[in-house]
């Protein structure tokens, strides 16, 4: 690890500034990602401005019934919060299937945010990466990419965005609320993070020296309808081969409304408007729901080694959506 300075700001202003005028300094939240990145030599930070003190750690409630989460709630008090559990359960799901209890125990809801992909080629220097080093090519994408993306990818990048969370929240129509040098603004979540296109590198449309302060989530009655599902490889302690937040609104056996998001499969969290037009109106049977399934990930271009997560997603959505619904009718699974 190269040597850094560390300081904590005495506020957001002071953070911002300090940041924004030094191009190899970065925030450090509960360091979950970013100090594994500097031990990997992935990231050299020359300064460390620690704002873990000065974030908001609290859940507020908004007019009408939605959330303001500070950005530095860390992912366990997130999940545990009543509010969050009874109006956004498939938030606290999220959150829940993520990471490990010690893990969820220090990291920040704007670290989670944030951090990078687990793509093994962007996790090891010696190898060709254009997110971690533009220009060098994608090993991925002629490697073993059993992990990576299917939508959304370009030739330059194939990597895939880890964090469960972001996906509810895609879900959920969340803003994200920032400080810069400035001023402040609201972000939504779904212009927060990037596809790839010829500029791997960068993750967000976040600017250097932006601070996330806090994430709102809008009142959304339709959300104490929803759930998360995540396929991974092993219970626990793994990440998204795919996964699903689904909320749903029933008019009788109609679907009135519905909010999908998938992750795992792209280089942002994917909402997916595709499925939820193909949903609306329509009646809640699993016919219905592996045509809205079919109607997100036709577009779905997979690589040598990941095309399981066509029928993988396919099936995810259509048993999260059953299992909101009580759906009956359960019919082959597809392969
Ligand atoms: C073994 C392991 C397993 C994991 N499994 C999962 C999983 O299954 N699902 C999942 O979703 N995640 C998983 N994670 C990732 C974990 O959730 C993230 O590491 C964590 O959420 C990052 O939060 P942090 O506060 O520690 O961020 P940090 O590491 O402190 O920061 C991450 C990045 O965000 C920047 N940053 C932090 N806060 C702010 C802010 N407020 N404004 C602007 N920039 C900021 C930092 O500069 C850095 O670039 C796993 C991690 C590990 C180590």
């Amino acid at each position: 690890m190269r040597p850094f300075e560390y300081e904590r700001a005495a506020d957001a202003a002071g953070a911002v500034a300090t940041v924004a005028a030094r191009p190899g300094a970065a925030f450090l939240a509960g360091g979950t990602n970013l100090v594994d990145h500097m031990k990997l030599g992935l990231e050299s930070p020359d300064l460390l401005v620690d704002v873990t003190r000065l974030l908001p750690a609290t859940i507020e409630d908004l007019d009408g019934g939605g959330l303001r989460i500070g950005a530095g709630v860390r992912n366990a008090d997130l999940a545990a919060d009543m509010r969050v559990r009874t109006r956004y359960p498939g938030l606290a799901q999220a959150l829940l299937s993520g990471a490990s209890g010690q893990l969820r125990n220090v990291a920040t809801t704007g670290g989670n945010l944030l951090q990078r992909t687990r793509c093994p080629y962007f996790r090891k220097s010696s190898l060709a990466c254009n997110k971690r080093e533009p220009g060098t090519g994608c090993s991925a994408r002629e490697g073993y990419n059993r992990d990576h993306a299917i939508l959304g990818a370009s030739e330059h990048c194939v990597a895939t965005h880890p964090s469960d969370m972001a996906v509810a929240l895609l879900a959920f129509d969340a803003v994200v609320r920032v400080q810069g040098p400035d001023g402040t603004r609201s972000i939504d979540l779904a212009d927060l993070h990037r596809l790839p296109g010829d500029a791997p590198e960068r993750d967000t449309t976040l600017a250097h020296g932006e601070l996330i302060t806090a994430v709102d989530l809008p009142a959304l009655p339709i959300a104490a309808r929803s759930a998360y599902r995540k396929v991974r490889d092993r219970a626990s302690f793994a990440f998204a081969l795919v996964s699903v937040a689904a909320a749903v609104e029933l008019d009788g056996d109609t679907v009135a409304d519905v909010r999908i998001a998938l992750g795992g499969v792209a280089h942002a969290p994917w909402r997916g408007t595709r499925a939820e037009e193909a949903l609306r109106g329509r009646p809640a049977t699993e016919a219905s729901f592996r045509a809205a399934a079919h109607a997100e990930l036709q577009a779905a271009r997979p690589l040598e080694h990941n095309a399981f997560k066509i029928p993988m997603a396919t099936n995810a959505l259509v048993a999260t959506l059953r299992d909101l619904t009580g759906a009956s009718g359960r019919e082959e699974p597809a392969r």
